[in-house]
């Protein structure tokens, strides 16, 4: 896949201390984007499953995918995210330009989904920035417990533990 960077230990893309891991390519354009850089989907440099698997396994941590748009490479999403929670059983996040509404429709994407817990979804829109507001950059986008969005087919918020 292709990996613009990884984030050991940050704290800023979900709760606890995690293992982010930036990858290339987005479509979204969404205005004022904050990495404009990421949409290039051949930026960054192409790291196999097993590289990434002993990043993380290495540091003992929760996990969170984001981008560019992480969607973009739905494939090797899924299976990465099928791996660690299978090997490591990590809680896994995700930050995608899509919204959960075409998410659901396409079945690629939907993939990602079976493996991950919470889901921070839309696009980032100016006019709906809010330095306020925990985990995202606009009022639109949404924290998602996917697991149970998928079980009861409507959406349902995940309401993070603020005193973390
Ligand atoms: S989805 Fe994220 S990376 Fe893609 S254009 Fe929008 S803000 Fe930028």
């Amino acid at each position: 896949m292709r990996v613009l960077r990884v984030v050991e230990g940050t704290s800023v893309d979900g709760p606890c201390l995690r293992t982010s891991l930036y990858l290339a390519g987005c479509t979204h354009q969404c205005p004022g984007c904050h990495n404009p850089q990421s949409w290039d989907p051949m930026g960054g440099e192409e790291m196999s499953e097993d590289e990434l698997m002993k990043i993380i396994a290495y540091n003992e941590a929760p996990v969170t995918f984001s981008g560019g748009d992480p969607l973009f490479q739905p494939e090797a999403v899924a299976s990465l995210a099928a791996r660690i929670k299978r090997e490591l059983g990590y809680n896994i996040w995700v930050y995608t330009g899509y919204t959960w509404e075409q998410i659901e429709k396409q079945p690629r994407l939907m993939e990602v989904m079976k493996h991950i817990d919470v889901l921070v979804d839309g696009p980032f829109i100016m006019a709906e920035r809010d330095l306020d507001i925990i985990f995202r950059g606009s009022r639109n986008q949404r924290l998602i417990d996917v697991q149970a969005t998928i079980a009861q087919g409507k959406v349902v918020d995940f309401v993070p533990d603020t005193k973390l």
